[in-house]
Formats: C-alpha cells, sequence, structure tokens
C-alpha cells in the first residue's frame, strides 16, 4: 500500500516512511492511494465477528506488502488487549463502548496499534527514536501507554497547563521511565503548532528521529476504522439504515468511520457531534472553514479550533461540499445541554454517559427529529469511561460514578512535568539537549 501527501498526490510513501515520518515533507497529511474493498464475504458474514477478526480483516490490505499475515495476527493480538462492546439502550440506540483500553479513552485503539508497528519498524534501528505528541487530554496518556518502555523509543508530551482535568493530567505526567510530559503555557493548537514546527525544522530533522503521534498519524487512522466494522458486527438487527454519532474534535474518529464505510462497512449517515467549538458545524453548512481560538468546554478533547483532519476528509470526498454534507450531519452544544444529557440518559437508561458521549447523544437525538423520514439505527461512540470525568459527571445529577481499579492508581501518583513558554526556540533547544 502506498500514501500520498494531501498537499501533493504525487508525493507518496511506503507504509514504513509513513508511519515513522507522522507528516508528509511537505506538511500535508498521509492517505492511502487507494482505499480497498473488503471482501464480500467478510462483509456478509460480519455479524458475530470478535474484534479482533474484524480488525485482521480490515488491517490486512494496508498491512500485507510489509508484513506476513503471521505477523499482522499477532501485531493484532498484541496491540488489542480489549475490545469495543456495544450495549443497547433501546432497539435502536445503542453505545459502542471505546474506553475499554488501558487509557479508559478511544485513543487507545489507535496509540497501541501505532506503538506495535513502530515498534516492528524501528527493531532494527540503532538511532533513538523521539515521538512527539500534542495532547489536549487523551491522546498524550494513550500514546505514552502504548510506548511505555518500549526499547529505542522516547516519548515527548505537550499539553496546554490548566486545560486537561485533574485525572487527565495524573494520567499524563505520571508514567516516567522513557516518557517526558512538558507543560505548555498555551493552547491545544499551539501545542500542536509546536510539533508541526518541530517536523518542518530542517536541522531537527537532521539531528533527530522524529516521528509524531497525534491523530494525524496514519498508524492512528487505520485502526480507528476497525470498531466501525466490529460495531455493525454486533449489531443484534441490522435492517435499518444505521446512523453512527462521533463525538468529534480533531476529526480523526470520524475520518476513520468514513475510511470504514468506503471499505464496504454499511453506515448510511455519520453524524459528526461539537462542543462549541464547531468549526466542522460551519463548514458542513457553508463550505468554508474558518479555523477559530478554541474555548474550554467540559467535553475538553473536542476543543479544536482547526481540526488538522480536515484536509483528509476533504479529500475522501473530491473536495466536494454537497457530498460532504450528504454524507455527513453536523450539530452542536453547549455546556449546559451536556449536562442535561448526562443527566437524561442516566434517568432514563440508567447509563452513565461522559461529557464526549454526552455531546454525541445530543447529536444522534437532533438527527433523529429533523430527520425523521427513516427509522434510523443509531450507534453513539462513547469516547471516554465517565469515570475520567467525574466531577463534572456527578455534579450533572448522577449520584456515583464508579471508578476502575487502573485509574484509581494512577491517581496515588505524584505528577512530574516541565513547564514550557510556547516559543518554537526553547522547545528545540530542550529537544536536542536532554
Ligand atoms: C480525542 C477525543 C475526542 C475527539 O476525537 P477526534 O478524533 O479528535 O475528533 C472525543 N472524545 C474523547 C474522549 C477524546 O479523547
Amino acid at each position: 500500500m502506498r500514501f500520498y501527501s494531501t498537499k501533493n498526490k504525487s508525493l507518496q510513501a511506503n507504509l514504513k516512511e509513513a508511519v515513522l515520518r507522522g507528516l508528509a515533507p511537505d506538511g500535508g497529511l498521509f492517505m492511502p492511494l487507494e482505499i480497498p474493498l473488503l471482501p464480500q464475504n467478510f462483509l456478509k458474514n460480519l455479524k458475530g465477528l470478535s474484534f479482533k477478526e474484524a480488525a485482521l480483516e480490515m488491517a490486512k490490505p494496508f498491512l500485507r506488502d510489509d508484513f506476513s499475515l503471521f505477523e499482522i495476527e499477532q501485531l493484532i493480538e498484541r496491540a488489542f488487549p480489549f475490545s469495543a462492546p456495544l450495549q443497547s439502550l433501546t432497539d435502536n440506540l445503542h453505545v459502542l463502548e471505546l474506553f475499554h483500553g488501558p487509557t479508559l479513552a478511544f485513543k487507545d485503539f489507535g496509540a497501541q496499534f501505532m506503538a506495535a508497528l513502530t515498534e516492528r519498524f524501528t527493531q532494527k534501528q540503532d538511532q533513538e527514536l523521539t515521538v512527539l505528541v500534542a495532547t489536549s487530554g487523551d491522546t498524550g496518556s494513550a500514546v505514552a501507554h502504548g510506548f511505555y518502555r518500549k526499547q529505542g523509543v522516547r516519548v515527548v508530551l505537550l499539553y496546554p497547563s490548566g486545560m486537561v482535568s485533574e485525572i487527565q493530567e495524573k494520567q499524563l505526567t505520571t508514567l516516567g521511565a522513557n516518557v517526558t510530559a512538558l507543560e505548555i503555557e498555551g493552547t491545544f493548537d499551539d501545542c500542536q503548532w509546536l510539533v508541526k514546527q518541530a517536523f518542518n525544522d530542517a536541522d531537527l530533522r537532521q539531528k533527530l528521529l522524529l516521528t509524531s503521534a497525534n491523530s494525524i498519524n496514519i498508524a492512528r487512522l487505520l485502526p480507528q476504522s476497525f470498531y466501525y466494522g466490529y460495531a455493525v458486527a454486533q449489531l443484534p438487527d441490522r435492517r435499518q439504515p444505521i446512523v453512527i454519532s462521533v463525538p468529534s474534535g480533531n476529526l480523526g474518529n470520524l475520518t476513520g468511520g468514513l475510511l470504514a464505510q468506503r471499505m464496504g462497512i454499511p453506515v448510511s449517515r455519520f453524524v459528526s457531534a461539537m462542543n462549541t467549538n464547531d468549526v466542522f458545524m460551519e463548514y458542513l453548512q457553508t463550505g468554508r472553514l474558518r479555523p477559530r481560538i478554541v474555548r474550554p468546554t467540559l467535553s475538553n478533547a473536542m476543543d479544536v479550533g482547526n481540526p488538522s483532519n480536515f484536509y483528509r476528509i476533504l479529500d475522501l470526498f473530491n473536495h466536494d461540499h454537497r457530498d460532504i454534507q450528504k454524507a455527513i450531519y453536523g450539530a452542536s452544544f453547549d455546556d449546559e445541554q451536556t449536562r442535561l444529557a448526562i443527566k437524561q440518559v442516566f434517568e432514563h437508561y440508567g447509563y452513565i454517559l461522559d461529557p464526549h458521549g454526552a455531546v454525541g447523544f445530543l447529536a444522534m437525538e437532533k438527527f433523529r427529529t429533523e430527520m425523521p423520514a427513516n427509522k434510523w439505527q443509531g450507534i453513539v461512540l462513547e469516547t471516554a469511561h465517565p469515570a475520567k470525568f467525574k466531577p463534572i459527571v456527578e455534579q450533572s445529577g448522577v449520584p456515583e460514578v464508579p471508578v476502575p481499579y487502573r485509574l484509581a492508581a494512577t491517581l496515588n501518583k505524584e505528577k512530574k512535568a516541565i513547564k514550557f513558554s510556547k516559543s518554537f526556540d526553547d522547545f528545540k533547544e530542550w529537544l536536542l539537549n536532554f
């Protein structure tokens, strides 16, 4: 499989180059040159497959030039010791739980797969690999856990000071070993900008072996298509058209879904669920994406003002705004609505949503109201465990959110982070000298 840069289709790379580089040399994002169609008999017999079985079939076309079938199986086995169960709240409303990985958020899927793949590629290299990650909360800890204590790899996390929850911060800053956290005086977009600058800096590129683990890395994107296949595999009944609501920030999760759909997974519509940082909704309405300064919300992993995967979505639809509008319905909600949704879902269904999933739920219900022509089979992606946002969820009217053991253990550890301004020169100097 070859991958091209979204900025220049003739700039291409193989899987290894694309994964280790992260960004294309011209600053574009890598995309698969062709999108493989899944075999008909796989699609017909989807029902009842396990997550790993679905993942294996969906990974194969992207990996088979570089690995044997046995190696791909091993990779899937190692990357995913967890799954994505579907919980049915009613006959036509389901929640796909994407929080059963080590950091209790959906980014574990991408991070674990990328770490497993990267390790395979760097095993034979003698230069240390530096993984740079800008994070709005969940990315960083997921990636750090993926690479934790992996040989020949150091991980540098950049997160916006004061803009992640206490729990997220603990998950980011308590691992130690080959993981270093930098606390940046700025926003998530500033962190992302610093990482992009590092990749564009010829001097750094020459002295260090750099890779990015943001949702821009193609190895993060591919596995984010697998659980869409598995979601459909778990539906008790597939007669009604399927609509999937995706809590959206950088649009990596949604892009994974669109990829799965293009490969043949039968999804009729996608709902892009946003908080008040809703530049993508504005794009859906007007055909213009106007980046904005982010405003903090309860669903902070979706606080993004310039979503990087937008350019991948454009490419998937040949830049046709109409087609994008037809495929994706957008809706946005504020914090008050989010709190109310958490309360209502708990009261109606006895199910506890986190703030991101709550925005997903709201968008799904709005879609249903506005598109009554069909009886939709709705799947809401629940992207984080509610315990990660325990205070918010409890203040919204849920009496008590149980905390899984692996989270409780992290909370008792001590924070270790280095404070930084958003100056690129300082960042660069530190990178070269630590
Ligand atoms: C990252 C994240 C999102 C947004 O996903 P994107 O791929 O950036 O659109 C939503 N919810 C949670 C919990 C996240 O961590």
